[in-house]
């Protein structure tokens, strides 16, 4: 599926009722994302689960407070980026994404990705985290380390709900995030330098 909008309103509008895979049967709203078209950073965590499906909205209950924490603690908050996830609708009783549905659902969210051009992607746990790395490396050994793939810079860390009763995983959580900052800064850096270099080779 090769998909090219002009913005993410008009990706909204060619998902539509989805029923591309059979999660649009079993679903009861389908969790498009939220957030700022132009948002520097973008979240990418696995599926909605039972509250995300009810409200409609990606990382509501109790791993959406944790995630609220984790932004809290380097001075943010989430209306300032945008977050998505790897399938829109919820496998049923959360169960993991299967090959088919990652396969038919993930163009929409590489073109939400394309479409906010961000400096900085951070994958929450092991689903993100492979499909845009494009590796089968556990996220345990992965997270913390930034990646460069499909021409973004990617921090995988662990998704929230992993890390609500695990002390070291929050622990790591923290400490992931703890660089976000700076690496959204030194990203855009790197593309002001790249252009000047293009400036300075056509200009
Ligand atoms: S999971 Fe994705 S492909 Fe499947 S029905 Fe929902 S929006 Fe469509």
């Amino acid at each position: 599926m090769g998909l090219k909008c002009a913005d993410l309103d008009e990706l909204r509008g060619l998902i539509g009722d989805c029923h591309r895979c059979a999660l649009g049967d079993t679903r009861t709203t389908l969790v498009f994302g939220v957030g700022p078209s132009n948002a520097d950073i973008v979240l990418v965590g696995e599926a909605p689960g039972r509250n995300e499906d009810l409200n409609g909205e990606p990382f509501v209950g109790a791993a959406g407070k944790l995630l609220d924490e984790l932004l809290s603690s380097i001075g943010m908050a989430r209306n300032g980026l945008y977050i998505a996830n790897v399938l829109k609708c919820r496998p049923p009783g959360n169960r993991n994404p299967q090959a088919h549905e990652i396969e038919t659902c993930t163009p929409f969210l590489r073109e939400q990705l394309r479409l906010i051009d961000p400096a900085l992607v951070v994958t929450l746990g092991n689903f993100s985290t492979r499909l845009l790395l494009a590796t089968n490396e556990p996220i345990t050994r992965l997270h913390g380390k930034v990646c460069h793939a499909g021409g973004m810079s990617i921090l995988p860390s662990y998704h929230p709900a992993a890390a609500i009763y695990d002390r070291s995983k929050r622990n790591d959580l923290f400490s992931d995030f703890a660089r976000i900052p700076d690496l959204v800064v030194s990203s855009a850096d790197e593309t002001v330098s790249a252009e000047r270099m293009n400036g300075a080779e056509h200009g």
